[in-house]
């Protein structure tokens, strides 16, 4: 069957063609247009761009997982075991009971009531803040929170305040100038994805406490990372049988697959799949990312080697570009920016970096402050010794060519 449309007018509303061109200029003339760099092999510390194999230094594949036999074994066991879809959003017809085992794991290893499983980081903090939060709450977020926890707040009616990053004073003065009978939440990320610090979670739980607050950890940099056999940032702090303190987390990082959850009492499971809209909506994972994530968390528990060598390489790496002079920002985890200062010179490293075989990506504002562009190396357990020194070299090289070190 064809249809006839009557043509447009010919002055009138914008066109779609004059929208995309109009944004894609501004982007263009603002020096912030993007496009993705393109991996030709699988993910893994050493990988292909542009025909040529590089030293990866740009995931958040931790662990090394992404690629991990074991994990890849346990996926294709469950995609034939369980077949290729959930077929239909969880509420419906889409629990399979994979599923709900492997929130029962995740719970016993966060230690919490229960675990939900969303079907990413971003959807969780939508997600859960959409659900908790109600006219009349207060929440507090830091200002270097993730961009999911900032868009998951504007579908909050609550009072939204910003403090200062990981500013106890300031914490403490937007608390006491916002007195409220709602809940109260403070929101933090666990492990800051810029600048790899990690929040001062203790200090964070006790001053909320004092104002009757709970704590929402937004954990996507520290489970698989911090903490005994990786349970994370709250685990780290030794907080996790606070009954104050609320887990969320991806599992698309350290865990390598894809996903969120959220973790907490039992009741906050429940709720959830009542109110949360991404679960409500939208079909549950497919069986095949089930059982990679089911093997990712037995295996960090199971074998201790892939965190001490995270660790072991994220030592050496940070402490050999220090030495050679370039600034790593205080960082304290897996995460090490490399300030270039303004984006301009940030990418030209970027791009000389990958010229020597390194791939790493370099940020600039609005991602981060003005004149602390930077580039955001992440270390990961896969990587050789012999992969950090090609890497150490190229920095050592394009930073003397830049005049960022001596
Ligand atoms: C990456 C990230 C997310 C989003 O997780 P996805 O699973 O990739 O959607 C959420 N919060 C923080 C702090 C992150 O770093």
């Amino acid at each position: 069957m064809t249809t006839t449309l009557p043509s447009r007018p010919v002055r009138g509303p914008v066109t779609l063609q004059g929208r995309l061109t109009s944004e894609l200029a501004k982007l263009h003339a603002a020096g912030l247009h993007i496009s993705p760099r393109v991996l030709e092999a699988p993910q893994r510390a050493r990988t292909r761009i542009l025909g040529h194999e590089v030293v990866n230094l740009a995931s958040n594949n931790y662990l090394g997982f992404a690629d991990h036999p074991f994990v890849k074994e346990r996926a294709a066991q469950y995609l034939h075991a369980w077949g290729a879809g959930a077929g239909a959003v969880r509420t419906i017809a889409g629990t399979l009971s994979i599923h709900e085992d492997l929130e029962t794991q995740l719970a016993a290893f966060k230690h919490t009531g229960s675990a939900l499983v969303l079907q990413s980081g971003f959807t969780t903090n939508q997600g859960v803040l959409g659900t908790l939060l109600q006219e009349g709450d207060l929440v507090v977020s830091d200002e270097l929170n993730h961009a999911s926890i900032i868009d998951g707040l504007r579908l909050a009616k609550a009072t939204k305040k910003v403090f200062r990053h990981k500013d106890m004073a300031d914490l403490r003065r937007v608390l006491s100038e916002n007195p409220t009978e709602g809940l109260i939440l403070v929101v933090t990320d666990g492990v800051f994805s810029m600048d790899g610090d990690i929040a001062p979670l203790g200090e964070i739980v006790g001053i909320a406490r004092e104002y009757g607050a709970v704590t929402y950890v937004d954990d996507a940099h520290g489970s698989g990372v911090l903490g005994e056999q990786g349970r994370g940032t709250v685990h780290h702090f030794g907080l996790q049988d606070a009954g104050d303190v609320l887990q969320i987390g991806t599992l698309s990082k350290a865990w390598g697959v894809v996903g969120g959850y959220a973790a907490g009492p039992t009741e906050l499971r429940d709720l959830l799949i009542n109110r949360a809209r991404p679960f409500l909506f939208s079909t549950g994972h497919p069986p095949a990312v089930v059982g990679a994530l089911s093997a990712a968390i037995e295996l960090v528990q199971q074998d201790p080697s892939f965190m001490e060598r995270l660790w072991a390489n994220t030592r050496f790496f940070k402490a050999e570009l220090n030495r050679l002079g370039f600034d790593t920002f205080g960082s304290e985890t897996p995460i090490t920016p490399v300030i270039f200062g303004e984006a301009e010179t940030a990418f030209e490293a970027s791009r000389r970096l990958l010229s020597l075989g390194v791939f790493a990506v370099g940020l600039g504002f609005p991602t981060v402050p003005k004149g602390l562009a930077r580039i955001r190396n992440i270390v990961t357990a896969e990587h050789t010794q012999e992969d950090l020194e090609i890497a150490l070299s190229a920095y050592q090289m394009v930073g003397r060519e830049m005049g960022t070190i001596a």
